[in-house]
C-alpha cells in the first residue's frame, strides 16, 4: 500500500510537470537561465519547478535545471524562491511568446518570398518531402527517394539519394537532420546543400562534380518526423526535442540516446519525463530502428565514406566518441578532418567552431548517440556531429533562430562538407 501511494505521489508530480497546456502561447513568459552550483539546490529547485506550470526545456549534464520558462503571475515568485536559495539568475527573454510570434512571422515572409522553397524557410516533414519529390522529378535517373519506414505516428522516413553519374557500389556520404525536433536549422540547412549541389553539379562546377561523381550521397531531412511537426504546433511545442511514442505518464524517448552503443551510459536517463530520456531499450523508438536498418544495409559502401548528423546549436564540429572524454586511438586524424570543417567555417564567414569530442570542448559526454553507434558498431571511420548556429549561449531562442540564418548556416556548412568530404578522398 506504503509502495502504491508513492508511486501515486510520483505519477501526479510528473503529470504537474507536463502541465503547460499544448496550445499556450507564452505571450509575456521570461525565460530564466539558473546556474545552480549544488546538487542540493538543483533537487530543491527541481522540485519547485515541477510543482508548477513552467516549462523546463534545457537540462545539463548534471540533470540540473538550466533554464526555466516562468508565467509572468508566478515571476516575482521565483525571483523571491531563487535569492532565498541563493542560485544566481539571469533573465534571457522577458517575452517568449513574442520573440517566437516575430519568428513565425518571418518564416511565413521567407517562404512566400521564395515560393515555398524549403532550403530558405523553416518547413513542416510533408513539406519537405513535397519539395523533394519535385528535385526528383527534375532530376530524374540521378536522383530518387527511398522510404525508410513509417515513425511511431505512421509518417513517412524518407532519404533522398543524389547518384549523378549513376555508378553503383560507390562509397556513401550520409547526412541527416532533425533526430532533435526543435533544431529547425538543421534540416533547412540540409536542404540548403541538397539544392547547392544540385546547382553547382549542374553548372559544370569542378569540385562538385569530383564530389558527386566519387561519392553516392544520400540525405536524411528529418529522423523525428513526429517530433519536429509537433514543435510547429505552438510556443510551448516549440522547444520539443524527443520522439512523439508515449511512455507511462510521458512521451518521447531522445532518439539520439536510443542507438545501441553505450546504451544508457553516461548523459542519459531512464526517466520517461527526461529530455535525454534513453527510451526503455535500445532502438525502442520505430525512427532510430529505421535508420539503423537502413545504414547497416549500405554499411560497405558507408566504410569508405562518412556519416554526418547535424545538430543545433553551439557552433562545435563534434567528433567520436561522444559517451566519455577518453581519446580514441584516431583522435589525430579525427582532428585533422574536422579541423578542416572548422577552417572553411572560418574562411566564408568568420564564425568560430570547436572541433572535437563533446566533453573535452564544453559540452558533456552523451552515450547511445547515432554517431557513435555509426562509428563503433558499422566500423565507419568517418562520422561527425556538427552543432550549427548559434554559437552557445545556453538560451532557448538559440534553437529558434529566424528564417534569415538559413542561408548564412547553409553557406558555411555547405563549404565544411565539402571541405571534410575531400580531406578523404
Ligand atoms: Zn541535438
Amino acid at each position: 500500500m506504503r509502495l502504491f501511494v508513492l508511486s501515486l505521489c510520483c505519477l501526479q508530480l510528473a503529470l504537474l510537470a507536463s502541465a503547460v497546456k499544448e496550445d499556450e502561447e507564452l505571450f509575456d513568459w521570461q525565460e530564466f537561465h539558473l546556474t545552480i552550483e549544488n546538487p542540493q539546490a538543483a533537487a530543491t529547485v527541481r522540485h519547485y519547478v515541477n510543482a508548477r506550470d513552467f516549462l523546463v526545456a534545457n537540462e545539463n549534464h548534471l540533470g540540473y535545471t538550466e533554464s526555466v520558462v516562468v508565467p509572468p503571475q508566478e515571476v516575482i515568485g521565483f525571483m523571491a524562491f531563487l535569492g532565498n536559495l541563493q542560485v544566481k539568475y539571469e533573465i534571457l527573454e522577458k517575452d517568449v511568446g513574442g520573440m517566437l510570434l516575430r519568428a513565425r512571422l518571418e518564416n511565413k515572409l521567407s517562404a512566400r518570398a521564395f515560393n515555398n522553397d524549403p532550403s530558405t524557410y523553416f518547413a513542416q516533414s510533408s513539406e519537405i518531402y513535397t519539395w523533394m519529390e519535385g528535385l526528383v522529378s527534375q532530376n530524374s535517373g540521378v536522383a530518387s527517394l527511398v522510404s525508410i519506414g513509417r515513425s511511431y505516428e505512421g509518417r513517412n522516413l524518407r532519404v533522398l539519394r543524389l547518384n549523378m553519374n549513376g555508378g553503383s557500389n560507390k562509397p556513401v556520404i550520409f547526412i541527416d537532420a532533425a533526430i532533435h525536433a526543435r533544431e529547425w536549422l538543421a534540416p533547412a540547412t540540409l536542404n540548403y546543400i541538397v539544392k547547392q549541389l544540385i546547382n553547382d553539379y549542374k553548372a559544370g562546377n569542378s569540385e562538385v562534380r569530383t564530389l558527386m561523381n566519387k561519392f553516392d550521397w544520400h540525405f536524411m531531412p528529418v529522423v523525428n518526423p513526429d517530433g519536429y511537426d509537433y514543435t510547429f504546433r505552438s510556443s510551448s511545442t516549440r522547444y520539443w526535442r524527443k520522439t512523439r511514442k508515449p511512455y507511462r505518464f510521458a512521451y518521447g524517448a531522445d532518439p539520439n540516446r536510443n542507438f545501441d552503443f553505450m546504451f544508457g551510459g553516461p548523459g542519459t536517463s531512464n526517466n520517461p519525463s527526461s529530455d535525454i530520456y534513453h527510451g526503455p531499450n535500445a532502438f525502442s523508438e520505430p525512427e532510430t530502428k529505421a535508420l539503423s536498418d537502413y545504414l547497416t544495409g549500405i554499411r560497405n559502401q558507408l566504410q569508405q565514406g562518412m556519416y554526418i548528423s547535424f545538430h543545433t546549436y553551439g557552433q562545435w564540429w563534434l567528433t567520436p566518441p561522444g559517451y566519455t572524454r577518453s581519446l580514441p586511438s584516431d583522435h589525430t586524424e579525427m582532428m585533422r578532418v574536422g579541423n578542416a570543417a572548422a577552417a572553411a567555417i572560418r574562411a566564408v564567414s568568420g564564425q568560430n567552431f570547436r572541433v572535437g569530442q563533446p566533453a573535452n570542448v564544453g559540452l558533456y559526454e552523451a552515450a547511445g548517440g547515432s554517431y557513435d553507434w555509426v562509428k563503433y558498431r558499422l566500423g565507419v571511420k568517418y562520422s561527425f556531429t556538427p552543432e550549427l548556429r548559434p554559437y552557445y549561449n545556453g538560451s532557448l531562442s538559440g534553437f529558434s533562430p529566424s528564417a534569415r540564418e538559413i542561408p548564412n548556416s547553409g553557406k558555411e556548412i555547405y563549404q565544411a562538407v565539402k571541405a571534410v568530404v575531400k580531406e578523404i578522398m
